[in-house]
């Protein structure tokens, strides 16, 4: 009997095995909780065993481009030329769900929808039909049990599976993956960082934002500001540089401060937005089962290749140090500083680049401080070797 048809879900109120760490991916309220010592990204981290299984090779460390944004064959950056209303930015995400439900490519979709009373409480399913997978468009930018539907697998008939996640479903996910009662899984990854709590979304919106509780929509964006969209229409922007860093340093969530799957280095195909020019979107094709999901969409996007422009360097190092000193610059000079650096700041692929560099920066510092014991064995390679291009402020 495999390890898996023994074990039972976590008991409600449990403790997850990475304490604090948890990133409630889900894996824990499955019988997958079985293989936790392996799976979950916050007990073992398995870049080069999982990048080897998923795309037949590990990242090239030397390759500048693979350093940062994992193991490719192709970048690019594409709108829907016929976007869906309501998605997180023109929704290739959900249309791909779609199309790999209609065309047969899968029987289900591994996606997330909201809770009735509360647009921003994750609700995880397997979607079987294209209506289920359009109801879960758009982020829930908060921690999202996703993994815990595996429970529903064994007994279903689902045997083809696309699984829509965040790096760290995916490197629990791709761990467990030759347990699962599958003949095929699809991963469409998205990239992810600073996720937070429900409650640490709620001090974030109100330290923030003029209307918390009509906040529908909101990205953080290639322009250097915040685009909050609230329920009547209304379009709200804050400059990066004006955040209330004092109050936010503590708001996300210990397991995104020690992360570092930023790009999600698992997934086949992976769709956001940093690498790509103010309006459009980011995809990243690592192997041929990315390829094959991309050909589903891909005459129905206005495609471009990927640019880069300008250089982070400088603006990297600065900003480490004034959120190390939990700097809040006054309002007047947030818009000055966000409006140039909007202008002449890095671009394309740099704008990426830019966004790694100083999250990386940050949480290897989160954990040798707060993890000191782990930290040698919880950072990977790359990210070691793209920390070590700036000064970082003493323990
Ligand atoms: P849509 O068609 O709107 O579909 C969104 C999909 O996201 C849905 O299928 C849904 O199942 C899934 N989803 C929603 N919430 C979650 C969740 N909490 N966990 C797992 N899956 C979820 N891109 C970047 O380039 N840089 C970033 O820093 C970045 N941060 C992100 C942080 C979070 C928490 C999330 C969820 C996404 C982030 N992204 C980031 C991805 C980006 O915001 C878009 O989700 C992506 O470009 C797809 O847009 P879309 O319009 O095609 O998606
Ligand atoms: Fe379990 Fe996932 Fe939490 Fe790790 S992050 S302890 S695998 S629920
Ligand atoms: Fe998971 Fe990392 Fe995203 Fe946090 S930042 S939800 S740990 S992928």
């Amino acid at each position: 009997m495999a390890p898996h048809e023994r074990a039972r879900p976590l008991a409600p109120g449990s403790p997850y095995p990475a304490r604090d760490l948890c990133s409630q991916c889900g894996l824990c309220d499955s019988r997958w909780i079985a293989y936790v010592r392996r799976a979950c990204a916050f007990l073992e981290q398995r870049f080069e065993a999982m990048e080897e299984h998923a795309h037949g090779r590990s990242r090239d460390l030397d390759n500048e481009d693979e350093l940062y944004f994992g193991v490719h064959q192709r970048m690019l950056t594409a709108r829907l030329r016929q976007p869906i209303e309501g998605a997180q930015w023109t929704g290739i995400v959900s249309r791909l769900g779609v199309r790999a439900l209609e065309t047969g490519l899968v029987d289900a979709v591994l996606c997330v929808t909201q809770s009735a009373d509360d647009r921003f409480t994750p609700v995880p399913i397997l979607a079987r039909t294209p209506e289920e997978v359009l109801s879960a468009r758009v982020n829930k930018p908060t921690l999202s049990p996703n993994l815990k539907v595996l429970e529903q697998l064994p007994g279903s008939g689902i045997r083809r599976l696309l699984a829509i996640g965040v790096g760290c479903q995916i490197q629990a996910l791709r761990a467990v993956q030759d347990s699962l009662p599958l003949e095929q899984l699809y991963v469409l990854g998205l990239p992810c960082v600073d996720n937070v709590s429900r409650e640490g979304l709620q001090t974030f919106l109100e330290s923030t934002v003029s209307s918390p509780e009509t906040v529908v929509h909101y990205e953080f964006m290639q322009d250097f500001r915040i685009h909050f969209r609230h329920s009547d229409g209304r379009e709200e922007t804050v400059p990066f540089f004006g955040l209330d860093t004092p109050k936010l340093k503590d708001v996300f969530a210990p397991s995104c401060l020690s992360c570092f799957d930023y790009t999600n280095a698992g997934a086949d195909l992976v769709v956001g937005y940093m690498g790509a020019t103010f309006g459009r979107q980011w995809l990243t094709v690592r192997n041929d089962r990315g390829a094959e999901l991309l050909a589903l969409v891909e005459d129905e996007l206005d495609t471009a290749p990927v640019t880069s422009r300008g250089d982070r360097r400088a603006a990297v190092q600065q900003g480490i140090e004034a959120y190390d000193k939990a700097l809040k610059l006054p309002r007047w000079l947030a818009e000055l500083f966000g409006l140039v650096i909007g202008r002449i700041g890095p671009q394309g692929l740099e704008y990426g680049r830019f966004s790694i560099d100083s999250h990386f920066t940050r949480n290897a510092l989160w954990v040798r401080r707060n993890h000191p014991a782990m930290a040698d064995r919880h950072i990977p390679a790359f990210a070691r070797r793209i920390i070590s291009r700036y000064r970082l402020p003493s323990l």
